[in-house]
């Protein structure tokens, strides 16, 4: 018997069980689909850090790539290798749930296996209920209810894997990044290595983890969007520490599978607000001169920390989780912008790019999602800034007119006569009197 090995966004060859599945079925074949519904909106930095991601996979299996309609493309090229079955870890996302259900019908006429083993998640979506069989609404009951479930242990490589490969296949695009942007090392090892890395210091992530200038995240979250490595890889390296770090990352982790359960549940919120009255509340249209989107988006608001998160996006297809509040706030409470707009920018440029993460951070700042932080607690930049950059040295190092310590003191409140001095601009908008504008958007929706 022969299998395929589907690939998706579980680019690893380690404590991968689809993959053993396929591999207990007989000789794999190891195949990846360019799919023009996912590769197209992807943006250039996903798309070449894929690409990157791909090539690692590569070197590791005899990764056969081909490209089209995944309903016709995971057909033909089953049927060339006259595999039984088809292997995958499940999608739980609106699109990724579709696609799935069209090939493996379209696998069922044609006589073959469709197999789903594991999912991006400890927990698969759907799986933690409340005591009535629902899914959790907020987050602190679900993570406790999450942790009680439990997961299983990791598993072991492959050993003496039997690969088939198909005749035809399409070379991988070259991806031109746009001037400036860097991306971090993609692929399995890449994403072993930062993690152990990170492991050296965690027990310091619970202080450090909202300074912005201080590298105390894991960054592994572009590692986990595309599944080069497991959460459950991670949980067991977490299980035997003690530290309030490790414990505090579990929950970050936790975050990430919540929002998976929701969309999961609510697939429509990928697109919707989660809080329907939200959709009522009177916005600005972002292609009104008044709106000031473009100046958001391209780092030059005259609020030296959203410029400057804005920026290390562009820069590094990343941005700190204090500023994606920040900057998600601002667009929102200041700017008064539907966060759909905001949130389809970030999926342009974020590497770690992942819908339900995504859609439902914006959701959570602008105050329409699940266990969301409350409409009236509008982020005031300047302050947000000073507390968690005290020094200043993140915005200097995004904001290169503010990056003179002689010329400009205080990065964060840079006088007119310095912004005049170094080119850099004038505040798009009073924030005091926004934060007013947006309690009254906020007050013509309660009932
Ligand atoms: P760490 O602080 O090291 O956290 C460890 C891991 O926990 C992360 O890698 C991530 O998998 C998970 N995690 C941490 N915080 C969250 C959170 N709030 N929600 C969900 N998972 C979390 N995360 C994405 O992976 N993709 C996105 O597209 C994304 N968009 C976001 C948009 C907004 C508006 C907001 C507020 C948050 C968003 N996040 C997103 C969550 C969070 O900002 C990132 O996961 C985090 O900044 C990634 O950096 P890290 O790996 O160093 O995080």
């Amino acid at each position: 018997m022969t299998s395929v090995m589907w690939f998706r966004r579980d680019l690893r060859v380690g404590d991968n069980p689809a993959l053993l599945h396929a591999l207990d079925d007989g000789p794999t074949l190891p195949l990846f689909v360019l799919d023009p519904a996912l590769w197209g909106p992807a943006g250039l930095p996903r798309q070449a850090y894929l690409v990157e991601s791909l090539r690692s996979l590569g070197r590791d299996v005899p990764l056969s790539v081909v490209h089209g309609d995944p309903v016709s493309q995971v057909v033909k090229a089953a049927k060339e290798v006259g595999a039984s079955s088809v292997h995958v870890a499940a999608d739980h996302g609106p699109y990724g749930r579709q696609r799935d259900e069209a090939v493996a019908e379209a696998l069922e006429e044609a006589g073959i296996a469709f197999a789903r083993t594991g999912s991006p998640y400890a927990v698969g979506p759907g799986r933690v209920v409340n005591g009535s069989g629902d899914p959790y609404k907020v987050y602190t009951p679900f993570s406790k209810a999450w942790a009680e479930h439990g997961w299983r242990d990791p598993v072991d490589p492959p050993d003496d894997p039997h690969w088939r490969h198909l005749e035809d296949t399409v070379d991988l695009p070259d991806v031109t990044l746009p001037d400036g942007l860097t991306l971090p090392p993609a692929g399995e090892a890449a994403a072993l290595e930062r993690w152990h890395t990170f492991l050296d210091h965690i027990e310091g992530y619970d202080d450090d983890r909202d300074k912005m200038g201080v590298d105390g995240t894991s960054r592994m979250s572009t590692y986990l969007k595309w599944g080069e490595i497991h959460p459950r890889t991670m949980l067991a390296d977490l299980a035997p520490l003690r530290s309030d770090g490790s414990r505090v990352y579990r929950k970050e982790l936790a975050w990430r599978e919540f929002y998976a359960d929701v969309l999961d549940a609510r697939p429509e919120t990928a697109r919707e607000y989660l809080r329907p009255e939200y959709a009522r509340m009177p916005y600005i249209d972002p292609d009104s001169s008044d709106s000031h989107f473009d100046a958001w988006r391209r780092g030059r608001t005259g609020f030296p920390i959203v410029d400057a998160g804005m920026r290390q996006l562009r820069a590094t297809g990343w941005m700190h989780n204090r500023l994606r509040m920040i900057v998600a706030s601002f667009l929102v409470k200041d700017l008064h912008l539907e966060w759909q707009h905001g949130a389809r920018h970030f999926m342009h440029w974020l590497v770690d790019g992942d819908l339900a993460s995504n859609q439902h951070g914006w959701q959570w700042t602008a105050g329409s999602g699940t266990d969301a932080s409350p409409f009236f607690r509008v982020f005031n930049p300047t302050t947000q800034g000073k507390k968690f950059d005290p020094s200043g040295g993140y915005i200097r190092q995004w904001v290169e007119e503010l990056s003179d310590l002689d010329e400009v003191p205080d990065p964060h409140e840079p006088s007119d006569k310095v912004r005049d001095l170094v080119g850099y601009p004038a505040a798009v908008v009073d924030h005091k009197a926004e934060r007013q504008d947006a309690l009254d958007r906020w007050e013509s929706i309660r009932d």
